[in-house]
Parts: structure tokens; sequence; C-alpha cells
């Protein structure tokens, strides 16, 4: 994002390799959107699988849900797409060598110090450490950021009683091999993915700390028809609930597990990590264009992504607890009720609206920042929304909206009687035939709805504003 938004970037990681086990299976229509401009999508799409269906074990019934075809006409994603962690990583990866941008593994960011318009970070490598200055920094460096201590923002919160349990297995099973079985137990939440990366199972399962965690004592206990011919890998990870008392210090910023902790509820981090990640890649990248500070633009990633974190926060507590709570409730819920629901269960899943509005929900496809300082202007979508997909006329063929706006920058959709605003090469604009309107609207570089007006002079305030280069 920063890359394609003119910025020139340098990425560290300590850690050595790029192989990790994955952890995130499951990638939302809201993070393939944003995505969709950096000429990614199409690779995400080619290694996932967009019509993931899941068997559910709830007592001695089963239930098959599917979760393809959603009823989301307003995207080009109507489907959760089962895609694991490290592929995702590799398709970005292999973004970034394409646009010659290397990540610089086995170089730890060390330490940092503000200094007047920049930070001046100390890198350390097996070649010594050095000092080196730079107009921003961004820690995405996970739960125990070095960036977030030393930045001196608070991390409140807690950690959970339960642990997350993940394994690589290879079974002897009749389970269908192509659909993530999941099993409601009194002890937790157990599930099964054909997606193992060192053998062919992927186990995921939530046990309360301290309890026994073995694969193969956990599938046991699961009731499920299989045997463990090979455990090839296996973790257990500590979790925990927290939110940073803020995203950003000066020229410091935060984002992803580096600014909010949640559990793995409803494959929420590394979707909002990544949204956070554009939302702050493109502001960036305009704000080092100038000299002076943009504190609009600046201040706007806080007051856009902490509230979103929040809310994520607060869900994924509450799926978590209904997941893998141990308490008489949530186990009651899943060992006794859940099988007791089951007959209901496929015509609720079959409600494509009950289920459409939960991934809208769960894929962050509502979150708006109206109270943004960037968001100007008045009319639906109103200023801070996401920008809707749907088919539009444009020079003279009929188009999808996300097609149009489906590259880097700043967009401008003119309604047909709009009068042309002065926008000197900052953004690319659209002119709309089939909407009987003199309606402006800027579309910002991460889809959401900036600027809507009828006044063709306010949009060079508005581009001013968020700092938007050219001219
Ligand atoms: C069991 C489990 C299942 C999950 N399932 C899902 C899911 O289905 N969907 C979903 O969206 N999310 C899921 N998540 C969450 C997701 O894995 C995380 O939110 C995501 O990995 C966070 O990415 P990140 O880049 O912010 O942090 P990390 O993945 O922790 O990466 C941080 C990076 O920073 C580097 N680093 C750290 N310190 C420094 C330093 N000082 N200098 C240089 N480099 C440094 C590290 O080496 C690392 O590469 C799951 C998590 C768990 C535990």
């Amino acid at each position: 994002m920063l890359h394609d938004h003119g910025a020139a970037v340098r990425i560290v990681d300590r850690r050595p390799g790029a192989f990790r086990p994955s952890r995130a299976m499951i990638v939302h229509p809201r993070t393939l959107e944003v995505l969709r401009p950096l000429g990614v999508a199409g690779a995400l799409l080619d290694r996932g699988d967009r019509s993931p269906e899941a068997e559910l074990h709830l007592g001695r019934r089963r239930v098959r849900v599917r979760l393809n075809a959603l009823d989301l006409p307003d995207t080009a994603f109507p489907h959760l797409t089962l895609l694991r962690q490290m592929d995702v990583e590799d398709v970005l990866l292999g973004a970034l060598a394409r646009r010659g941008v290397r990540v610089e593994r086995g170089t730890e960011l060390a330490d940092f110090r503000p200094v007047p318009g920049s930070v001046t970070a100390t890198l350390r490598s097996a070649a010594g450490a050095r000092e080196e200055r730079y107009r921003f920094l961004a820690g995405c460096d996970g739960q125990a950021s070095t960036v977030r201590a030393r930045a001196g923002l608070g991390w409140p919160g807690g950690p959970y009683r339960e642990d997350a349990v993940l394994a690589d297995l290879d079974l002897d099973t009749g389970l269908t091999p192509g659909v993530a079985h999941v099993v409601a137990g009194r002890e937790g939440l157990l599930m099964l993915f054909a997606l193992g990366e060192t053998a062919g199972w992927r186990l995921l399962a939530t046990r309360p700390h301290g309890a026994a965690a073995d694969p193969r004592d956990l599938l046991a206990g699961a009731g499920l028809d299989v045997r463990v011919r090979n455990v090839a890998w296996s973790s257990r990870i500590p979790l925990q609930h927290r939110l940073a008392t803020g995203f950003r210090a000066g020229p410091v910023f935060l984002a992803g597990d580096a600014a909010h902790a949640h559990s793995p509820a409803g494959g929420q981090g590394m979707n909002t990590g990544i949204q956070d990640a554009v939302n702050l890649g493109w502001k960036l990248a305009y704000a080092a264009r100038h000299e002076e500070d943009l504190p609009a633009l600046l201040g706007s990633y806080e007051q856009e992504r902490r509230p979103v974190a929040r809310q994520v926060l607060a869900l994924t507590h509450l799926v978590f607890w209904a997941e893998a709570g141990t308490g008489p409730v949530p186990a009651f819920l899943r060992g006794t009720l859940a099988p007791l629901a089951a007959p209901v269960i496929p015509v609720a899943m079959n409600r494509r609206r009950l289920v459409a509005t939960l991934v809208r929900t769960l894929s962050q496809l509502r979150v708006n920042y109206r109270s943004s300082p960037l968001s100007e202007g008045i009319g639906a979508p109103r200023p801070g929304d996401r920008l809707p997909d749907e088919t539009v006329r444009c020079a003279g063929r009929d188009v999808r909206l996300h097609e149009l706006t489906a590259a880097p920058g700043v967009h401008v959709l003119l309604h047909r009687d709009a009068r042309l605003p002065k926008v000197s090469g900052r953004a690319t604009v659209h002119r709309l035939p089939d909407r009987p309107a003199r309606t402006i609207i800027a579309v910002r570089p991460d889809g959401h709805v900036g600027f809507r007006d009828t006044d063709p002079a306010r949009v060079t305030g508005w581009l001013d504003l968020i700092g938007a280069p050219g001219g």
C-alpha cells in the first residue's frame, strides 16, 4: 500500500525464515476488497477454497453448512475463503518482490528515538547494530511488540483461561476431506481442516490452560471416527484479549496484533491487521510527501481503527466465551443445547439472509468512519461508509464499481450532471451517466467514501486535507 502510493519503504523482520505454521485459516470478503487495488485478490483466490463447507458434529447429529454464494450483492466476494495464513503471506511477499521490495529477515528493530519530524531506529542484524533515520515507523511486530513498549503505549487486558491447540496430523478416517469438521463438545470446540502444512489435516482446538492437550486425546474425546497415524507438529498457544491505549505516538504507529490481541474466534486477527495496514499505508505515503504535518490525516488512523479494534474485541470475546468457555453455561450451550437445536440449524443456515448478516458483521463490511476528520459531506453512502459494489455505466459499458476503483489512489465518481472538479492528476475521475444527479463522490484508496457533495470547489479542499499528491 505504501509503495503503491509513492513511498519508499523498508521492511525488517527479526525472524530469519519466511515459513511459520499458519494460524489464520479464513480470509473475509472485506479483506479481499481492500487488497484488490494491490492486484493480489486473484492470486489469493486461486490458492483458497471459495466454496467452503463445514460439517457440524453436534452430539450424534451432523449438519452441513455452506459458506459460499452468500446473499451479499454489494461485494465481488460473496463468500468466506478458506486460505492458510502462510499462503496469504506468500502472495503478499511475491507482490512486494515484484515491486522490488524485499523483507529483510534476521533484522530486529531494537530501539527507536523520535526526533523532530522523523524517528531514528536502531536495527540489529548479524552484521551488527546501526542507527537510521526514517520519517515514520509502523510497528507490525505482534503481541509482544517492541515498538509499543518503547513508545510507552499501555496494553490493558488480560490472558484467557483457555489456550489454542494447533497440530498437523495424518489421519485414517472416513471424514469427508473437502469440508471443515467442527465438533462442539462440553470441553470446547475442535476443528479439523484438510489444510495441514506438514501433514494432511490441521487441528485447531481450545482447552483450559494447564489441561492435557495431546491431539490424540482431543480427537478421542471428540468422538470422531479417526485414528491418528502421525502427529507431524503440534503447538499450544496462550491467548489474550488486549487493546493498546493508543495506536500512535508521534511518528510511530501500531498495526495488527501489536495494537490489538484477541481470541481466534470468528477469524478476526489477521483480517483486522490487514485492514489496519491498508488504512495506515496510504496515509503514511501521502503524509511523507509533505514537509509539514498533516494532523487530520495522521490522527485519523487511530480515530478510525481503534474503535474498530474495540468492537472486534467485544465480538470475539463473546463468541470465544460460547466456543471455548468451560463454565456451566457455555458447556451446556455446546454440549446439550447445540445437539438439541441441530434439527433447526439447517433451516436457519439456509436462510441466506441470516448467514449473510453474520458474515457481513464478522467480515467488517459494516465498518464505517463517519465521525472521522476525513469524512466530509452528506448523502448515502455517507462519507466514511465503505463504498458498496454495484453495476454502473461508465465509458460506454456496464461495469462493477469496485472494478473501476481497483487501482491505487483516490477515485472521483461524477454523477451525470456533476460539474468537473479540478483534481489535476490527484485522483482518477469516472463519469457515471446512468446516475442523474450532480453528486460528486471521492473514494479513498481504502475504498471508503471520503467526500460527497455537489460543489466541485470543495473537492480540492478535501484533496488538500488528505494530502493527495499531484497537481
Ligand atoms: C490459533 C489461532 C488461529 C487464528 N485464526 C485466525 C483466522 O482464521 N483469521 C484471522 O484473521 N486471524 C486468525 N488468527 C490471528 C492471526 O494469526 C494474527 O492476528 C496475525 O498473525 C497477526 O499478524 P501480525 O503481523 O500483526 O503479527 P505476527 O503474526 O505476530 O507477526 C509479527 C512479526 O513481527 C516480527 N517481529 C516481532 N518483533 C520484532 C522486532 N523487534 N523487530 C523486527 N521484527 C519483529 C515477528 O518476527 C513476526 O514476523 C489466529 C490466531 C491463532 C493463535
